[in-house]
């Protein structure tokens, strides 16, 4: 049995920015007998709906920006993630919901300052932190037949 953490919205909870989920039923499936540790960085960090935000690129470093305002939001996602790490230094693997600018693994855009594409395979900033713990990280839309996880 793997400990695995789980974007929250990938088991079904309605908490994407617009209040709906990502159920991934054909992922719970192969997930069923593991320990399941849901989270969700930006409900935490800014509840449920909330404005969307998009990763850009400043100078080397990757930062969250509202959609909305423009605000750099990165410095909550983070501290989140650490957290989340911090108190369960056991995961075996994290599986995050592909594209989100907090949780894609292979698979977050990146923007540059003028919203121009530059990058559609970044980590997100809670995925990023995972990675950077030497934590196996895959995106939910890797797992597309029965395979182990
Ligand atoms: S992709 Fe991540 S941040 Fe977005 S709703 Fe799902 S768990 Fe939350």
């Amino acid at each position: 049995m793997k400990k695995i953490a789980l974007s929250a919205c990938l088991l079904g909870e309605s908490c994407r920015y617009d209040g709906t989920d990502n159920r991934n039923d054909f992922l719970l499936s192969l997930l069923d007998g593991n320990e399941i540790v849901p989270f969700c960085p930006e409900d935490f960090a800014f509840g449920t709906p909330r404005p969307t935000m998009d990763l850009v690129k400043q100078d080397k470093d990757i930062r969250a920006l509202s959609n909305e305002t423009g605000e750099d939001l990165s410095d909550p996602v983070i501290a989140y993630a650490k957290a989340f790490f911090d108190s369960h230094p056991d995961i075996d693997l994290f599986i995050g919901k592909d594209r989100s600018p907090s949780c894609g693994v292979c698979s977050a855009r990146v923007y540059d300052s003028d919203k121009n594409l530059i990058s559609s395979d970044a980590a997100g900033l809670m995925a990023a932190e995972a990675i950077k713990r030497g934590i196996p990280a895959k995106d939910a839309e890797d797992y597309t037949k029965d395979e182990e996880v």
